[in-house]
């Protein structure tokens, strides 16, 4: 019988580092790439523009890639099960392959669709690729249940051994390519070419993106960062990003083209570990400490991988229940970046705008959001995630959330330590420029206005031209005062657990540390 085979693209939209794809394409017959609007894929149920446009770039890149070795990407729109019958039905599909999809979210989908394949007589050829290690192996090496803590799973993935270096590329020689009747093309809505974001009916409105999408982009821009790591590592240091947060610099984020998987994580990974082990006379580094952050990505992963409610705070088995507050205005204040708090502000208008802001912003406007000044749930926060950020991970975002908010993962429900909206902000980019790119109206105030212009006097605003109430609004809470009474709440919630859940343990103040991502020296100054 000969080998028809349709690799379907969801996540992991590069031809690099792609174990489903070698076996698809392995001795076959007739072979098809496929992508599918199906209304949530890749991400697509919340998205604004910036995240939509990262994806078109991602998958004409993939079908350019395709062109030059005669064939294209088939893109289609609807409902997978439907599509793949009737495509079956003209074309005979032997084999369906696919990366592994880990998150909770998509299981639904898979199951649909292996369950038609089990029907159709089509072998299913599923391989793990997005992560470093196979959540569900590690939750089986952890008796069953994901590993509670970031120190747990950094054991249990110890004992699982390094993650699989990366397969190699596939090669075009030998593969014919499937081709589509007109008759089928039309019936299933076949596009002629990858659809733009604007044809997939979001119009671009302030937004403005930063980051390019797509394999060869990324891989490019992986050249760009391994330098950046290589000199740290001549320098004597490790994590640049993580010691030096540069808010005003040349976008350097890797986040999205992983999430999308234009950059595979097993490549990233090892090519860092090859980087640092060759500036160090081939001495190997000591385990994760180079990549600890990817570590984080693959625990959230594992986190959710059983845990459909890990977007939710209800019924949610690993988020404490807290009774935040339900305030429209201070909501739509935060996710407008009109809170009064100028680093606050720049952070979401940054994050509206280019749909990518830095860690150590991503943790100041969640905490602020939430039990830090506002004590709103982190579901609403969420939700202003998933749709801006380009890099929006369903679990990712979720755990990170949690985490911030004292809601699962972090011991310090007391919060005897809030982030400061001001003097954290001043810390981590102490001239203000960051403020003054995104927050313009506040440009022209004297340095030591722009962090607090609640201190200048009316003369003073009238002066430069930023008068508060009017051309940038006052602060809708009084951090100080607020994040004491959110702090005693924290406190009572604390005390009605007769022992604190497990989950809610880091290991110990370094994980908080390193996980909030600040400059030792920061670390007292700013909570
Ligand atoms: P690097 O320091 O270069 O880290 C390398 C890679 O590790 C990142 O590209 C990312 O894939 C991963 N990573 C880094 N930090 C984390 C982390 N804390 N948790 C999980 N993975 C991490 N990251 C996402 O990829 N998607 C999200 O939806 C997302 N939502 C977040 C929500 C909140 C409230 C917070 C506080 C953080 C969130 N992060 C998310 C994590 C982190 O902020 C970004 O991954 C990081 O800013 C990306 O920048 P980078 O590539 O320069 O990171
Ligand atoms: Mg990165």
């Amino acid at each position: 019988m000969p080998k028809v085979s349709v690799h379907w693209f969801r996540h992991g939209l590069r031809l690099h580092d792609n174990p489903a794809l070698l076996e698809g394409i392995k001795d076959s017959d007739k072979f098809y790439a496929v992508f599918i609007y199906d209304g949530e894929t890749a991400g697509t149920k919340i998205t604004g523009y910036n995240r939509a446009q990262f994806l078109y770039e991602s998958l004409r890149d993939l079908d350019n890639q395709l062109h030059e070795v005669g064939s294209q990407l088939f893109v289609f729109k609807g409902d997978a099960i439907e599509i793949f019958t009737q495509l079956h039905e003209e074309v005979g599909i032997t084999h369906l392959t696919f990366e592994q999809d880990c998150e909770a979210i998509w299981n639904q989908r898979d199951n649909g669709v292996r369950k038609m394949c089990s029907e159709l007589g089509i072998a299913v050829v599923e391989r793990v690729s997005h992560t470093l290690w196979d959540p569900l192996k590690i939750i089986e090496a952890n008796g069953g249940l994901p590993p509670l803590t970031y120190e747990m799973f950094v054991q249990v993935s110890q004992m699982l051994g390094p993650p699989p270096h990366p397969v190699p590329d596939p090669v075009w020689d030998n593969v014919i390519f499937g081709e589509l009747s007109d008759e089928l093309a039309l019936r299933l809505k076949l596009y002629p070419q990858v659809p733009t974001p604007e044809e997939m009916g979001l119009a671009c409105g302030v937004e403005a993106p930063v980051y390019i999408g797509g394999e060869q982009a990324a891989l490019a821009h992986l050249k760009d960062r391994l330098r950046v790591e290589e000199d740290a590592f001549r320098d004597g240091y490790i994590l640049p990003n993580q010691v030096n947060p540069d808010l005003l610099g040349p976008p350097m984020s890797m986040s999205a083209a992983l999430r999308f998987g234009c950059l595979s994580t097993r490549k990233f990974y090892w090519d860092v570990q090859e980087t640092y082990t060759r500036i160090n006379n081939g001495e190997p580094p000591a385990s994760y400490s180079l990549t600890a952050q990817l570590i984080w990505r693959e625990f959230f992963y594992c986190m959710s991988a059983n845990n459909p409610q890990y977007d939710k705070m209800e019924n949610n088995p690993i988020c404490i229940q807290i009774p935040w507050y339900n305030n429209p205005a201070h909501l739509s204040a935060w996710e407008k970046g009109k809170t009064g708090y100028p680093f606050i502000d720049a952070c979401m208008r940054q994050l509206h705008k280019e749909g990518w802001i830095h860690h150590v912003c991503r943790t100041a406007v969640a905490c602020f959001l939430t039990r830090g000044d506002l004590w709103i749930s982190w579901e609403d926060g969420l939700k202003v995630f998933y749709k801006y950020l380009i890099d929006a991970d369903w679990s990712v975002a979720a755990g990170n959330w949690m985490w911030i908010s004292s809601s699962a993962f972090e011991r310090q429900l007391d919060c005897s330590v809030c982030i400061c909206p001001v003097e954290y902000g001043r810390r981590l980019e102490p001239t203000g420029d960051y403020i003054r790119r995104y927050v313009p109206e506040l440009a022209s105030l004297p340095q030591e206005y722009v962090f607090e212009p609640w201190k200048a006097t009316l003369p003073i605003q009238q002066k430069f031209g930023c008068i508060l109430g009017k051309d940038y609004p006052h602060r809708i809470v009084i951090h100080e005062t607020a994040s004491k009474a959110n702090c005693k709440m924290m406190k009572s919630i604390r005390k009605k657990f007769k022992r604190a859940p497990k989950h809610c343990a880091p290991s110990n103040s370094d994980e908080i540390k390193q996980y909030l991502r600040l400059p030792k020296a920061c670390f007292h100054n700013v909570l």
